[in-house]
């Protein structure tokens, strides 16, 4: 199957004309905004009981419009099943939770995203499951935090701000030598660029907010992973902690998937432009792209990526944040907010993020949809505004 045809049409009216006639022959599958659904008689609404999972009942456990996206989501990650959730962190907090029980330990690769460090370092050890946190890009790392009681090993490939990657199959060859669980927060790289499922990792998630929705207007979350893993969450903290994605939230998040592949294709691209453009500037000391040759793990990046995303990170030379201060502030056409992913280019130097992080001069891009050009002029103006020890060699 083309990626077209799961972005465009799979499930999408998929018994037909009868389906088209059923939706007053609508082009764009209608969106049912409804909590619950109607029986004829008590046998049918008796079936629908004793199986949610198959059946429209109420909207937390079935909905069509959801149904649709995880239908989509799952056959973009070639997975068996999907869940869609509330936002990323109620679908990494489901991953996690339906893998783990009291007692076990959690190996995850360092620096995850904050959240993620947040659940397992402040709120898992209240029910006695600890943790390690890991240099990702070396595998012995993994094997060496190892414990009798690891249950779980928890990565993001890349990682933000740094882009580190990690060694997936090989990490998932360890684990199941080792009886853990595998999941990878797959959401820099996108379904179209990383599947991680076909290199044995046992769940994929996103934060659907990103790049999936594309739009900057929604936020959500998806999990990906086997019929049986996925059954068992639709059971427990799908079902049972509730923090499922709404109708219009799902139909929104179906009409941005229509263009993934050419955002993904444009951002790449705008993405790879501007690094190796700022790569050979002299104010800038380093870029963290995985797709550039300066990059540590640039060979492990084109095995296990199909291409280069949109994000990406330089290191201003200076030592001084009110530089970096600075030339983040001259940007016009970066916005500085929190988040990516969405149709507009956006920048947050790590000083905002967080007081200690030991980086001044470290500034993440996401790029956007603008033309090229217009992004490079801006990012130009901005570095010749500032001043810079290195600027006499400016070119
Ligand atoms: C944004 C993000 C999340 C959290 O997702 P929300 O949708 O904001 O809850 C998790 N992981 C990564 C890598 C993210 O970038």
């Amino acid at each position: 199957m083309h990626t077209e045809d799961i972005l465009f049409s799979l499930g999408e009216h998929r018994d037909g004309p009868e389906e088209y006639a059923a939706s007053g022959q609508a082009v764009i599958p209608p969106i049912y905004q409804t909590a619950n659904f109607r029986f004829p008689n008590t046998a049918s609404l008796r079936r629908a009981l004793a199986d949610e999972y198959g059946s429209h009942l109420y909207t937390r456990g079935n909905n069509p419009t959801t149904e649709l996206l995880r239908k989509k989501l799952a056959a973009l990650e070639g997975a068996e099943d999907a869940l869609v959730f509330a936002s990323g962190v109620a679908a990494v907090s489901a991953a996690v939770l339906s893998t783990i029980k009291s007692g076990d330990h959690v190996i995850c690769v360092r620096d995850p995203y904050p959240w993620t460090a947040w659940l397992l370092r402040d709120w898992l050890p209240r029910f006695g499951v600890s943790h390690s946190f890991v240099n990702g890009t070396l595998v012995s790392a993994f094997q060496e935090a190892l414990q009798p009681n690891t249950r779980l090993i928890l990565l993001e490939s890349p990682n933000s701000f740094w882009f580190d990657l990690q060694d997936l199959a090989a990490i998932a060859d360890l684990a199941r030598a080792h009886d853990c669980t595998t999941v990878v927060d797959n959401s820099y790289a996108g379904p179209l660029l990383q599947n991680p499922l076909a290199m044995g990792i046992d769940l994929v998630v996103h934060s659907a907010s990103k790049y999936l929705n594309g739009h900057g207007d929604l936020v959500a979350g998806v999990v990906c992973g086997s019929s049986a893993r996925i059954r068992k969450m639709y059971r427990e903290e799908f079902q049972g902690l509730g923090g499922i994605l709404a109708p219009h939230e799902a139909w929104l998040m179906l009409r941005g998937l229509r263009t993934l592949g050419i955002r993904m294709e444009r951002i790449g691209k705008t993405a790879h432009f501007l690094v190796e453009k700022l790569a050979l500037d002299p104010r800038v000391r380093k870029v963290h792209y995985p797709f550039h040759p300066s990059h540590p793990q640039h060979e492990l990046a084109r095995r296990q990526m199909k291409g280069p995303s949109g994000q990406f990170s330089i290191e201003i030379a200076t030592e001084d944040p009110a530089v970096t201060e600075a030339f983040c502030d001259a940007l016009h056409c970066f916005q500085l907010a929190v988040s990516w992913g969405g149709f507009e280019s956006l920048v947050i130097p790590a000083i905002a993020k967080s007081a200690d992080h030991p980086s001044p001069a470290l500034v993440r891009f996401c790029a956007g949809l603008e033309h090229p050009d217009a992004l490079w002029e801006d990012l130009l103006q901005a570095l010749n505004q500032v001043e810079m020890p290195a600027r006499s060699r400016n070119r």
